[in-house]
């Protein structure tokens, strides 16, 4: 089933005034899609997946699922929770302590009231899926993070639900055990074809899972695309430091102009703005952005070229990230290269470069996001 949400706002009155948790969002989500809803802690996504849910009523806008309005305010319709067909997995699971697993996932069927027959043949079904049919006897509290973790998924699935609904469902996990939950909940709503949402702050995370990103940042959706796409054309100057293992660098610079061309300076390199990203230069500003895998050190041939002397040395395993100063600006280097002089040569190329406006620099720099 599709869903389709259409000018969808939530607002709350508190102590700290009117905030704006979901801020005019529109959105169409593909049957059967596993698509993700990533942005920093506070930036709405709880809101935005609960007002799916029907655990927040809309301030304004509307909700579909296929064709079917289920919540618009203007229109006064809303369906609750029970009659949207939807299951939920929260970051606590919220399971319940006094029942056995088998209980705990059983417990949405005996709601629907199924005959105890079938409802022992679905649930075993689940926990084979799972892989958690030995669990079944066991109380919550006899049971590892991971595990909760499973039944939850179990008990959400059982009622074979037409969307599922995931809220950071991977956080209380170590980082080992997050991969392995992060593969499985893959290729169970690959195997399923069950229409999913999964919100997430962890930029890694939404990258691999999927198909579909919704990048949020105060209330509102800022790009919405591919983990590729979201990656190589960033919108703004956000998505393009929230996008990528190590956020890009990112460079206000003076900008040059001659008769023909405009160009921007990292110090005395001279960097060639492309004609198609000229409307892009504010107060002759400009912002000019490379990410750190696209750094080379020794380079045999590149475009440009600067002696950069190391400051720091992080050893990742096969790589390291090095931390590169040329004049005021501070450069970081994701390479396999060993470095043995303070004073190394760095190449980048025309075609790795991203140029943004400088007025959303200064937006970025009030939140405290780094920019040299
Ligand atoms: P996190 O990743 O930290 O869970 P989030 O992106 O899910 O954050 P929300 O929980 O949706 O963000 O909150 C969005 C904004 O709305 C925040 O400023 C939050 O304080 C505010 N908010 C959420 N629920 C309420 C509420 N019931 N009353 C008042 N403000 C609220």
């Amino acid at each position: 089933m599709n869903l389709r949400l259409i000018n969808l706002s939530k607002i709350f009155y508190s102590i700290r005034g009117k905030i704006k948790a979901v801020n005019n969002v529109n959105l169409e989500i593909q049957a059967g899609e596993f698509f993700v809803i990533l942005g920093p802690s506070g930036c709405g996504k709880s809101t935005l997946l609960n007002l799916i849910a029907g655990l927040e009523k809309p301030t304004s806008g509307e909700i579909y699922f296929g064709e079917n309005l289920i919540a618009s305010k203007e229109k006064n319709v809303f369906i609750p929770p029970k009659d949207r067909n939807i299951a939920m997995v929260f970051q606590n699971y919220a399971l319940y302590p006094h029942l056995s697993v088998f209980e705990n996932i059983a417990f949405p069927l005996k709601i629907q009231k199924m005959d105890k027959d079938k409802i022992k043949k679905e649930v075993e079904k689940v926990a084979e899926m799972l892989n958690i049919k030995d669990l079944l006897t066991a109380r919550p509290a006899e049971l590892s993070g991971g595990q909760k973790q499973r039944v939850a998924i179990a008990r959400a699935l059982v009622r074979k639900p037409s969307v599922f609904l995931l809220d950071e469902p991977l956080s209380n996990l170590d980082a080992q055990l997050r991969i392995s939950a992060r593969a499985e909940i893959k290729s169970l709503q690959k195997e399923l074809g069950i229409t999913t949402i999964y919100v997430t702050h962890d930029q890694v995370e939404a990258m691999s899972l999927g198909k579909r990103i919704a990048v949020m940042r105060d209330g509102k959706i800022e790009q919405v695309g591919t983990p590729e796409e979201l990656y190589k054309n960033p919108k703004n100057i956000f998505i393009a430091q929230f996008i990528g293992r190590i956020p890009m660098n990112l460079f206000v610079v003076d900008v040059v102009e001659d008769k023909s061309s405009a160009y921007g300076l990292i110090k005395d390199l001279k960097i060639k703005i492309p004609d198609e990203k000229r409307h892009l230069i504010k107060d002759k500003k400009i912002v000019i952005g490379i990410r750190p895998e696209d750094l080379f050190i020794n380079p045999e041939k590149a475009d440009y070229v600067f002696l950069g002397e190391t400051k720091l040395v992080e050893s990742w395993g096969r790589e390291k990230l090095i931390y590169v100063k040329f004049g005021e600006y501070n450069f970081k280097i994701l390479s396999k290269d060993e470095i043995f002089e303070k004073k190394i040569k760095i190449g980048f190329n025309q075609k790795n470069l991203y140029f943004f406006e400088n007025i959303e620099s200064r937006n970025q720099i009030c939140m405290g996001l780094t920019i040299s």
